[in-house]
């Protein structure tokens, strides 16, 4: 009998293109994901059905899923023990604190004779392995994209999922997905209500989602993707490549078999995910600290009101409230959306992209710590490659430009969806006769702006120049 294998499962839950599954198909393994400090809260959620769809998997093919709970540095190297394997394999993570953990854990190991083995099965690429032709990190998309983009040109195929696995002997008893407790659960509300609608987690999820996105989406993907309404303008599959659900292999590999118009764009949007993951490898403090330091300085106005508006979609702004109410019932915003409500919070309101940064982290279902910091950071103007200061949305503009009917405000600010086109983003300048004709009370039914859109600007503005010595 060959030496077992423990299966460390975390954000690689899918049998398909797992290099880490592929080359075990002659060994017993054991497959086991340890549940430490549970994500946020939508991403929690999402996590609880993800890893119930991989145990379902996993049990057909003949090797369960053990689930635990605790410290992995500790429950990894017992785990090993108990089973006999010398080899403990993984997918490598970006996150600081799991590579923290993966170090410390691979030494307990080591001090037992045993190893930890890391394989790349979340990223086309090795954030430690591109480099620019003067050997360092990228801090700029474009070179890194180019450089990803021919590195790609061999990229081998997707490997297939095993049709069968054995079981090590030894394991012992694990947990129902429910002792994770990772659902919400009175007394709190079930905020995740409306989620089955939008969502099915889980590598067959995944599967179809993609399917259908290169079906319907991907023709018109370089003309709809900045159409918050439209219903396959992007593919949605940020939750699933997140945890790895689907690998971005297949994705690339799918789109280019596809081909046709909208690939290129496409292909472009998965390397902003990989730039993201490679930023956060080289740069690891990015979730909590600008990476342009002269932003240390920031004059933010810290304000738990004005933060609770925007959080609830109560800023009397339609295209931001319809995005926050989008996050809250859905788990996910539409990009562009989430571009216009994260600059007006950073910029209109000067609320540190931190807090924002934390309530997406809690409320997205693709909660993502590479994608979601260095997004914040862009939109704040404080980020590696981030869009300048001085360039501030402003929310009506950008909602007449990129929802020019109000489809998407209608759909998740019912209060306005009988406001003419020509107020719809601009309800506040609606004359009274309008407002009644919608029906519409001003300040009961939908609130007055949080802020006016040149007073906002012209602060920010101000705040910008006085870490710039007036620039
Ligand atoms: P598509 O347009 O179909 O794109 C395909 C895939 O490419 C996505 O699934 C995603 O994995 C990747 N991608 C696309 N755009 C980006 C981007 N700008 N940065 C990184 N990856 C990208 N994305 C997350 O996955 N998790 C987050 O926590 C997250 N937080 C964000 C916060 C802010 C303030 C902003 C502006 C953007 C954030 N994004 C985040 C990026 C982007 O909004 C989402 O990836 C995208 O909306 C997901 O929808 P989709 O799968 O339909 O994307």
């Amino acid at each position: 009998m060959p030496d077992p294998v423990l299966v460390w499962f975390r954000q690689d839950l899918r049998l398909a293109d797992n290099p880490v599954l592929a080359a075990m198909t002659d060994r017993p393994v054991l497959p086991v994901h340890v549940l430490e400090e549970p994500p946020g809260g939508a991403a929690a959620w999402w996590l609880h059905h993800s890893l119930a769809a991989l145990g379902r998997a996993l049990t057909e093919r003949g090797a369960p899923l053990l689930l635990l709970r605790g410290d992995p540095r500790r429950l990894i190297p017992d785990l090993a023990a108990r089973i006999g394997a010398a080899e403990v394999h993984a997918g490598r993570l970006t996150e600081p604190s799991a590579r923290a953990r993966d170090a410390e854990t691979h030494a307990a190991l080591q001090a037992a004779g045993r190893g930890l083995v890391l394989h790349r099965n979340a990223l086309l690429h090795e954030p430690h392995l591109v480099r620019t032709g003067a050997g360092n990190p990228f801090s700029v998309y474009t070179p890194f994209s180019r450089a990803v983009f021919a590195l790609l040109e061999g990229l081998p195929p997707p490997l297939p999922a095993p049709t069968h696995l054995t079981l090590a002997p030894g394991a012992p008893e694990g947990l129902p997905p429910d002792a994770l407790r990772l659902l919400p659960r009175p007394p709190v509300p079930d905020w995740a209500a409306d989620f089955p609608a939008h969502w099915t987690p889980g590598e067959e999820g995944a599967t179809a989602r993609l399917g259908a996105f290169l079906e319907h989406g991907l023709a018109g993907y370089a003309d709809r993707r900045n159409d918050p309404a439209a219903e396959w303008g992007t593919s949605g599959l940020s939750p699933h490549l997140h945890l790895g659900e689907i690998s971005p292999r297949q994705v690339w590999h799918a789109a280019r078999e596809k081909g046709g118009k909208g690939v290129e764009t496409f292909l472009k949007e998965l390397l902003w995910r990989e730039f993201s993951h490679h930023l956060l490898w080289h740069r690891p403090e990015m979730p909590t600290a600008p990476l342009r330091p002269e932003f240390r300085a920031f004059p933010w106005r810290r304000d738990a009101d004005l933060l609770r508006a925007w959080q609830r979609g109560q800023t009397g702004y339609p295209i931001v409230d319809a995005g926050m109410r989008q996050l809250w019932r859905t788990g996910w915003m539409h990009n562009r959306v989430r571009m216009i409500a994260a600059s007006f919070l950073v910029k209109h309101l000067l609320q540190p992209w931190q807090d924002g940064a934390a309530w997406f982290l809690d409320t997205l279902v693709d909660a993502d710590l590479a994608a979601n910091s260095a997004s914040w950071q862009w939109v704040a103007g404080c980020g590696a490659d981030a869009a300048p200061y001085f360039r501030i949305f402003n929310p009506v503009l950008q909602g007449e430009k990129f929802d020019p009917d109000g489809a998407y405000v209608r759909r998740w600010c019912p209060e306005l969806a009988r406001l003419p086109d020509r107020f719809i983003h601009r309800p506040y300048e609606a004359p009274e006769a309008v407002l009644r004709g919608a029906g519409v009370r001003p300040g009961r039914d939908y609130q007055p702006p949080l802020v006016d859109l040149a007073l906002g600007r012209d602060r920010a503005l101000a705040a910008f120049a006085s870490i710039k010595g007036g620039q």
